[in-house]
């Protein structure tokens, strides 16, 4: 990147030099020539303007106006005689030419017209006119304009030295300009590129040990708007990496205890039972087939999430009574729960129908009510409200008395894998995936979803219908 902006500043530079170069030089002549003709054209006007004035003395205003313009100048009348002449600038072209030379550049301003415009040369000089004294590099304009008493034809004749001299005192100027601008520009270029590759620089260099796994790297990048922005981003998607990096160790250390657990005690019972006589009871058999459905369990929630995460799931929409689905969760959990003295809460207030899929929907029910259960409190009671959300819909919530759930972690506790409570508990048989079920269900079906809770009083999830 250095290498490029360095280049391509220079380049910028070299270009601009050459532009100032091609007008300033190149152009110089075409331009002097171009201005010269227009001057002298503007002249002419001028003398035929003092044909008609008999008061002023010609010979001396055709001088002025040659000294004026800096041009030498010839006038001759209809008989072919001279009217006036003004030699100004010494070394002149048209005072110095034979007669025969004068009616040849007459006869090509009238071929040409009534005016011929021409830069007289050396070679013009040894081929053409015939001078008197040697005289170089001119120019001429001839005009035939109608006078009063017939045509009048005017020589104009100038030098073209005044542009050699500003041409190579241009040529000085501009190599010297050319000289001090490109060290400049390789100063300043340089001094940029450094300036503008730094940042990015630091950036890659960043990047490049985040993808080698170092997810405490911080990216620093400054100086202007667009790189600080993206540092920003990039160190947003550094932490969410090293999140992630840690829910699925975490994941995988969970899972693995949450399956060696069931089976040590499966095969120990198992071995247990074939080894000594008289254990093989129902209740050790009971024990076994409770510890294989854990694990079952545990394997069929990773299997439903990853199918939720793949798209693999269609949701089945009909209409449900909400009402008679959340009696039956309840009931169940009545059931299951009513030795350990917990408590279900819910005022049905009758049939409610609403679009969705009954079978996900139970599912969802049955993960909060189950966390409700899991993180509840000592008062282990667990209400369940239906009312009429804002918007219109039919609002579930699953109210538990527990520790509730820290600020910073309630936007993380929908992901997978994420646990709030990082020291393992089997009894609890967490793994985080739960709520992202719930996630990925609620989310396919559109529908709204969330949770309130405060530290120390307990959690409200809520989903509309
Ligand atoms: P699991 O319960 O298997 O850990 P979940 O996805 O259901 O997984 O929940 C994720 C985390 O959210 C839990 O580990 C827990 O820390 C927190 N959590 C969920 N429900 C509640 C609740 N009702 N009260 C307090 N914390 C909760």
């Amino acid at each position: 990147m250095r290498v490029k902006l360095f280049s391509s500043l220079l380049i910028f530079v070299f270009i601009s030099l050459f532009l100032l170069w091609s007008f300033q030089v190149f152009l110089l002549d075409t331009f002097y020539l171009q201005l010269t003709k227009t001057r002298m054209a503007n002249t002419v006007a001028e003398i035929e303007a003092l044909e008609t004035d008999k008061t002023v003395d010609y010979p001396k205003e055709i001088f002025k106006i040659a000294l004026e313009n800096e041009f030498c100048i010839s006038v001759f009348g209809a008989d072919g005689r001279i009217k006036a002449r003004a030699d100004v600038g010494g070394g002149c072209l048209i005072h110095n030419l034979d007669d025969k030379s004068l009616n040849s550049l007459y006869k090509k301003a009238t071929d040409n017209g009534g005016e011929y415009f021409h830069r007289a040369g050396m070679r013009d000089f040894r081929e053409n006119f015939k001078a008197k004294v040697p005289v170089r590099d001119r120019i001429l304009l001839v005009s035939v304009v109608q006078g009063e008493k017939g045509p009048l034809v005017i020589f104009f004749d100038t030098a073209t030295s005044p542009v050699k001299v500003i041409k190579a005192a241009l040529t000085m100027l501009l190599i010297l300009n050319s000289l001090v601008l490109t060290v400049l520009c390789a100063i300043i270029a340089n001094f940029l590129a450094k300036k503008l590759s730094k940042p990015i620089s630091d950036v890659n260099r960043a990047a490049k040990r985040l993808t080698h796994g170092e997810y405490d790297v911080e990216f620093t990048g400054e100086g202007y708007r667009e790189i600080h922005e993206l540092s920003e981003t990039l160190n947003q998607a550094a932490n969410d990496l090293k999140r992630t990096d840690k829910m699925q160790k975490d994941l995988i250390a969970n899972i693995s205890h949450d399956l060696r657990t069931p089976l040590t005690l499966i095969t120990g019972y198992c071995e247990m039972m074939r080894d000594i006589e008289g254990e093989n009871t129902p209740e050790n058999m009971q024990v076994v087939i409770d510890e294989a459905n854990r694990m079952s369990m545990l394997v069929s929630d990773l299997i439903d999430l990853s199918k939720y995460e793949s798209g693999a799931v269609k949701i089945e929409k009909q209409s449900v009574d909400i009402d008679f689905l959340i009696l039956e969760t309840v009931q169940r959990y009545r059931k299951l729960m009513a030795e350990d003295g917990y408590m279900f809460e819910y005022d049905s207030h009758g049939p409610t129908f609403v679009d969705c899929d009954k079978k996900r929907i139970l599912q969802v029910l049955y993960n909060l009510v189950n966390n409700a259960v899991n993180y509840g409190g000592d008062d282990k009671k667990v209400i369940i409200r239906l009312c009429d959300s804002e918007s219109g819909k039919k609002r579930v919530e699953v109210i538990d008395h527990g520790e509730g759930i820290a600020k910073e972690d309630l936007p993380y506790i929908f992901d997978r894998y994420y646990k709030v409570d990082k020291v393992h508990d089997r009894t609890l048989s967490s793994t985080g995936i739960g709520l992202a079920i719930v996630k990925n269900v609620l989310g396919a079906h559109g529908a709204p979803y969330g949770v309130v809770s405060e530290i120390g009083m307990g959690s409200l999830f809520y989903f509309e219908l």
